[in-house]
């Protein structure tokens, strides 16, 4: 067996998932069938989220036959479904249960608000090396297709029996290394004709890969929009965060600038606070300067992880550290990062593969 473009098992069928419209009517069309055709195709996957062509029943048995013999809808497997004491909910995946790749979702009901968001990986592992985060300590594996983006939400929402009000582009992976993947699923997820989530409800989060960031603002893409920023100052970054080599804060930062004044939108700084290493008056400070310098909010986070001798901040280091960025006057929300008993908070992601 080997596996065609879309990282599928050579079935010499045509996959049909993960396709916007125009290209779900182009292939349509090639088999002969009217184009209006596709629409229903699209809707009967992603609003009645039908998996297999015998559910598409407003269709003649000819042409369910006809699309079961020569296209494909796969779906992700669930290979690990673990449930937190506090309501989160941890999936582990993989397309073929076969092939050994497994990447995480995570479902967290419990927002301020009634918010309930679904975590979503972009790549099996990843290839950068945040010193903090569980996921570099996998091997990589590649990217996922827009399909198995798209499926995690769809699977995970089948099994929990609900809607995700924000899904998050922060389980493994980094989103910008699987760039076009990763904005074509954030298209199916937001249009209306699909999964129709709010733009503003669909966060990507970046690690600091500015060309992705660059791309982003020129395609002016409606997601929100995050950077994980976890030091403020280029020494101290470089220490925590490799992708500091490829791409400088200055950089990152002019960046971050140029999204705020052209697409007139707030980014989010996310900020691991790690005790001895980036938090303290003078971090902080450095922290409160940048944040002055452009439209932004800041989302901390308690270190999940242990790497290094590392811990996690006390609720009182916290409350400092959240009261010395205060001069900042933006707002700051310490991140609930929910799940840590089944290893789904920020930072944790990492099943065997
Ligand atoms: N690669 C992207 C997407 C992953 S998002 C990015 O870096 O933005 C994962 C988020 O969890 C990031 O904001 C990251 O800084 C944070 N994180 C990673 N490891 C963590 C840990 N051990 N504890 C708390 N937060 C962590």
């Amino acid at each position: 067996m080997t596996h065609d473009s879309l990282g599928e098992i050579q079935t010499g069928k045509i996959p049909l998932k993960g396709r916007t419209l125009p290209e779900l009517s182009e292939i349509v069309v090639s088999l002969g069938e009217k184009p209006f055709r596709a629409k229903q195709i699209y809707h009967g996957l992603y609003v009645n989220r039908y998996e297999s062509w015998d559910q598409f029943t407003t269709f003649s048995k000819a042409l369910r036959e006809k699309l079961e013999e020569q296209c494909s809808l796969t779906r992700l497997h669930t290979i690990k479904h673990l449930k937190s004491v506090d309501g989160t909910q941890k999936f582990t995946f993989a397309s073929e249960p076969e092939n050994g790749k497994e990447f995480e979702a995570v479902w967290i009901p419990s927002g301020d608000g009634g918010r309930k968001t679904i975590c979503i990986s972009s790549q099996v592992g990843c290839t950068l090396n945040c010193k903090f985060c569980a996921t570099a300590k996998l091997e990589f594996q590649g990217n996922l297709k827009a399909h198995e983006i798209v499926d995690q939400v769809l699977q995970v929402e089948k099994t929990v029996g609900d809607r995700a009000t924000n899904i998050v582009f922060m389980g493994m992976g980094e989103p910008f290394h699987n760039y076009f993947n990763v904005i074509r699923a954030a298209s199916i997820l937001h249009d209306p004709d699909a999964l129709n989530l709010g733009a503003r409800r669909i966060t990507i989060s970046t690690s600091g890969v500015v060309n992705g960031i660059r791309r982003f603002i020129e395609n002016k893409e409606p997601y929100n929009f995050a950077i994980s920023l976890n030091h403020p100052d280029r020494d101290g970054r470089r220490e925590i965060m490799d992708i500091e080599e490829k791409f400088t804060l200055p950089e990152l930062l002019q960046a971050a600038k140029d999204f705020t004044r052209e697409l007139k939108r707030r980014i989010t700084f996310e900020y691991v606070m790690i005790p001895g290493v980036n938090m303290g008056k003078q971090n902080a400070d450095k922290l409160v300067k940048i944040a002055r310098s452009l439209d932004c909010k800041i989302n901390v986070i308690p270190l999940n992880t242990e790497f290094f001798g590392w811990r996690r901040p006390t609720p009182d280091e916290v409350r400092e550290f959240i009261s010395l960025l205060e001069p900042a006057g933006i707002p700051i929300l310490n991140r609930r990062s929910p799940g840590k008993d089944i290893f789904g908070a920020c930072g944790m992601l990492a099943s065997k593969s």
